[in-house]
């Protein structure tokens, strides 16, 4: 049976899982708040990331956190408030901080990390689209060694599961990119990654969805969400009313108030980033991490792009002009021909990651109803994992086999 189908919210995951349903043959609306160019989706720095095995609650980061919290300029900022949301949510992220909580999530994560990946290949390949997309891997770039060593470490973990990983001497570097100065020690190179150009994904794929008739809702917030016993029933936005059979909850960083109408308690916290950009060739070949300032740089079509800092402050879009500079003043530190002008940290922006508190997803259906799914809490990771949440969303919807054991991505495992 033909079924009616609302995706709340049109970020990554909402146009990918609208991507998938769409090829079920249902009937797809996407609803959101914002008039779909702006936000995390469009601002993160690209990476395809099976790099990036160790989640963001990981031993050392609550010390690491704290001493930054005095820091202006820190690339990781938490900012004290008597909320309850967050007082909750910072307990609850202390205790995944353990060594053997973020062992048991290294195989998840890297799952996921490589369905989505090979997702993105696929749509790559099918020729509707016509995306940037490169497969040359991410450098770890490190100006100290104590940087150095703890990457390798990270890496060396990552060739035991079964990822391509090499360490690679100043002199190699120099070889590979030689856009880095002479400050830069080493690096260690994923070759699992890969990167892309955001604005322009997210264009094709709008495009691609309109033309396969997925209807878009504009500047539509989704206000309440009606129960009818056992199911939900309607969404009231604030341009009316929509009836479905089956409701999507991609609501990123919002995600936590939204699920409250229907006395769901999942905890995510808006993690701020910023992006600063510039047309002016700077020669980077391959996308890196500059590890002790935490900076995302990506090689993107027509621009180079500088991604960082975590900012746990809830949620707004207040732009903190010392943590552009940080950024910029970063990215000028580690390669000699990036000068960042004035009017390109003007021209800033930035965007909140979806947190949960163990680093991972909540991709499933809600217990007690029959017809909601929630797909959110991807943090650091959500470019990357657009395309496997998708797929997942729509097996759970049609009842079929998942590609992946779904069960660390329960939506109610802090309830
Ligand atoms: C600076 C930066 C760099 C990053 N770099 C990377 C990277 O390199 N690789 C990677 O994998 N990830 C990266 N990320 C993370 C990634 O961008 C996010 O995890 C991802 O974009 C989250 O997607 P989303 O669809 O869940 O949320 P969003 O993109 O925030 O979309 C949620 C949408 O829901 C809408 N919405 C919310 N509430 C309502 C409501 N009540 N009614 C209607 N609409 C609503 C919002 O308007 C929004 O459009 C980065 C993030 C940032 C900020």
């Amino acid at each position: 049976m033909k079924k009616r189908i609302v995706i709340i919210g049109g970020g990554i995951i909402g146009l990918s899982t609208a991507y998938y349903l769409k090829k079920e043959a249902t009937e797809v609306i996407v609803v959101d708040k914002s008039n779909f160019s702006s936000g995390a989706s469009y601002v993160n720095a690209g990476l395809i990331t099976p790099s990036h095995i160790i989640s963001l609650a990981s031993p050392g980061i609550i010390t690491k956190g704290i001493k930054w919290m005095f820091n202006s300029s820190s690339p990781f900022y938490v900012k004290p408030r008597l909320d309850f949301d967050f007082l909750k949510w910072s307990w609850l992220f202390k205790q995944s901080a353990t060594s053997a909580k973020v062992k048991s999530s290294i195989p998840v994560i890297r799952d996921i990390n490589l369905l989505s990946k090979q997702l993105y290949e696929e749509m790559k390949s099918e020729n509707v689209f016509d995306f940037f997309y490169e497969n040359k891997g991410l450098l770890m770039l490190y100006k100290t060694d104590k940087e150095g060593e703890a990457e390798w470490n990270v890496g060396k973990k990552a060739i035991e599961l079964g990822l391509e990983v090499n360490l690679l001497s100043k002199e190699t570097l120099q070889n590979i990119e030689p856009s880095v100065n002479s400050t830069v020690k080493g690096a260690v190179h994923y070759l699992s990654d890969a990167h892309m150009t955001p604005v322009d994904f997210m264009q094709q794929m709008k495009n691609y969805l309109i033309q396969k008739g997925v209807v878009f809702k504009t500047e539509n917030e989704v206000t309440d969400i009606q129960i009818k016993s056992n199911h939900a029933t309607t969404v009231t936005t604030t341009n009316g009313k929509l009836q479905f059979d089956e409701l999507v909850v991609a609501t990123g960083s919002w995600s936590q108030n939204l699920l409250k109408k229907i006395q769901l308690q999942v905890p995510v916290q808006a993690g701020k980033g910023y992006r600063i950009e510039t047309e002016t060739p700077t020669n980077i070949n391959l996308p890196s991490i500059l590890l002790e300032a935490k900076v995302a740089v990506t090689p993107m079509e027509g621009v180079t792009r500088f991604a960082g800092t975590m900012e746990l402050g809830g949620i707004n879009h207040n732009i903190n002009p010392k943590r552009v500079n940080a950024i910029a003043n970063a990215a000028e530190s580690y390669y000699d021909q990036v000068k960042i002008t004035t009017e390109e940290k003007t021209n800033s922006s930035c965007g909140l990651r979806p947190c949960s508190p163990d680093g991972l997803p909540y991709i499933g259906r809600v217990s007690k109803l029959t017809n909601v799914t929630v797909a959110t809490g991807h943090a650091m990771m959500g470019w990357s994992l657009g395309p496997a949440t998708g797929k997942l969303i729509s097996e759970i919807i049609f009842n079929k086999p998942t590609s992946m054991d779904i069960s660390p991505f329960q939506v109610e495992r802090f309830s």
